[in-house]
């Protein structure tokens, strides 16, 4: 059975920057935040500076890479991109950022797993557009101070709340992803569709936006399935019928709900009574790892209304003792 909140493999990746929109036009939904990102970009490039540092957080999957493209071809530089665990060294972050041209973009996903002696150095380069290296050591070692262009760096993170505060207040602009409303998930889907060169019917488009957690890779990502199973079956059309049997064979329910969000759910109810539990207490009994479910599993699980964060642990709420109790222990529950 295939987990949707799986990272994408390279195949994927590949798919991803086949159908990724490329100008804000294409960029569906998260209104707010590109509406002021629109206003920013206007006024940096009407003053002939580099755009302010812009930090995106939220979710897996909604689009923060997506947009740290948009923002550099609206700004009309180039970008580098990197993640905080590559950038293992502060020489890898050196050479990247001497590379840059005046307006570029350094786009840093994952920036809350950026080593903290790497992290120093970024301090300087995005107040002061420098950085001091060390040559040599010992003795003979000295400081030497090279100047950047002036840039952007975008940083995109799923843990906001990871990130130390001279890093977070280093970002002139800070922007929070939302999940995606199924009306707008479907518009994704028939973008995507058309540009795959697979017909899908408005019915079938819905069914699939419903069940994508709010999340256009996962969207993304049961569109393509449907078309194995419409290619399967020689539809050149998905239909209801396509999306309900694709929907069925990967066992995704009524709200998207996958394997792992069940078992999380049923755990807490059944095993720890609705809770609270701890994180780490509850890592172990599903199997998955702590950070995975911080970031991936429980943002999605509370806005579904089924999970709450309280200082003694996580805790179940009504609805979730109503889903997902197997009965023994109801009636000894809340
Ligand atoms: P991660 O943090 O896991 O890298 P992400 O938030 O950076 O995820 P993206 O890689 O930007 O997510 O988006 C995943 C896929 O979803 C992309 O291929 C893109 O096609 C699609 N997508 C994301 N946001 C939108 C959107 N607003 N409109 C249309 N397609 C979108």
């Amino acid at each position: 059975i295939e987990l949707l909140n799986t990272p994408p493999d390279a195949v994927e990746t590949r798919f991803e920057e086949q159908i990724r929109p490329l100008r804000m036009g294409d960029f569906a939904g998260q209104q707010r935040l590109t509406d002021n990102l629109k206003v920013f970009i206007s006024a940096a490039k009407i003053r002939g500076d580099a755009l302010d540092h812009v930090l995106l957080s939220g979710p897996p999957g909604l689009g923060k890479t997506t947009l740290a493209y948009i923002i550099a071809s609206e700004m009309g530089g180039s970008i580098k991109a990197t993640s905080g665990p590559l950038l293992d060294k502060a020489g890898n972050l050196a050479g990247l950022l001497t590379g840059l041209q005046k307006g570029d973009v350094l786009f840093i996903d994952e920036i809350h797993r950026m080593p903290p002696a790497v992290e120093e150095y970024l301090y300087s380069a995005m107040e002061d557009f420098r950085i001091d290296i060390m040559l040599d050591s010992g003795p003979s070692a000295r400081a030497v101070q090279l100047r950047i262009e002036p840039f952007t760096l975008i940083g995109a993170t799923t843990r906001s709340g990871l990130l130390t505060s001279p890093l977070r207040a280093r970002f002139g602009i800070n922007s929070r992803f939302d999940y995606y409303s199924p009306e707008l998930l479907e518009k994704i889907i028939v973008r995507a569709s058309g540009i795959l060169g697979i017909g899908i019917d408005g019915e079938a488009a819905k069914e699939i936006a419903g069940r994508s957690r709010g999340t256009p890779r996962i969207a993304n990502r049961l569109l393509r399935r449907a078309r194995d199973f419409a290619q399967v079956d020689s539809e050149a059309l998905i239909n209801r019928a396509i999306a309900m049997k694709t929907l069925e064979c990967l066992e995704i329910d009524e709200e998207g709900l996958d394997d792992m969000d069940k078992k999380i759910m049923e755990t807490i109810v059944n095993k720890f009574n609705g809770g609270p539990v701890g994180i780490a207490s509850l890592a172990v009994s599903v199997g998955e790892e702590q950070n995975t479910i911080e970031e991936v599993y429980e943002p999605y699980l509370i806005q579904a209304g089924y999970l709450t964060r309280t200082p003694r642990g996580r805790v179940a709420t009504l609805q979730a003792h109503v889903r997902f109790s197997t009965g023994v222990e109801r009636s000894e529950g809340p």
